[in-house]
């Protein structure tokens, strides 16, 4: 799969996608467009472009909680899958990719989660709150952006 196919295909198959050369691989909900690294020829470049085109695709523009956040990962990752029959593609993504990505996200919900106190799990209040049940403790995490960038594994 090449980049540069891929893109024509989607582009083809959604006209009204918009898809530009950035940093990073990400889904701007804000102008709705997805944003891609140029000149990556890895499977997994691929693999992350199809990923934000499902977030544009399924029109994900906010979340609340963390919870939801990862819900929209896991939609993501399903709409990437049926972009690669959609678009008559060659090869499937990795499930253990897939895992990996969804892992990262779930370990750095769980840090977020962790009481600075107590150190136990809390329960997300807002969409930046937190508090701890055994000690009523409450702590604010960042609003992160949409969709983090992409964390590579070595
Ligand atoms: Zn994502
Ligand atoms: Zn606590």
């Amino acid at each position: 799969m090449n980049q540069a196919k891929v893109i024509e295909k989607l582009t083809n198959s959604y006209p009204r996608l918009k898809i530009k050369p950035g940093e990073t691989y990400y889904y701007s909900p804000g102008d709705i467009t997805v944003y891609f690294s140029p000149d990556d020829s890895s499977k997994e470049g691929v693999w992350a472009l199809l990923h934000e085109t499902g977030h544009a695709i399924l029109e994900h523009e906010k979340y609340f909680t963390d919870i939801e956040l990862l819900q929209m990962e896991v939609e993501a990752w399903d709409q990437a899958q049926q972009l690669i029959k959609v678009l008559e593609l060659k090869g499937d993504i990795d499930e253990d990719h897939i895992q990996d990505c969804l892992d990262s996200y779930r370990d750095w919900i769980h840090k977020r989660s962790l009481c600075p106190d107590c150190n136990l799990s809390g329960i997300q209040t807002t969409s930046d709150t937190y508090t701890c049940v055994f000690c009523h403790r409450t702590w604010k995490v960042s609003a992160d952006r949409f969709c983090r960038p992409y964390r590579k594994k070595l």
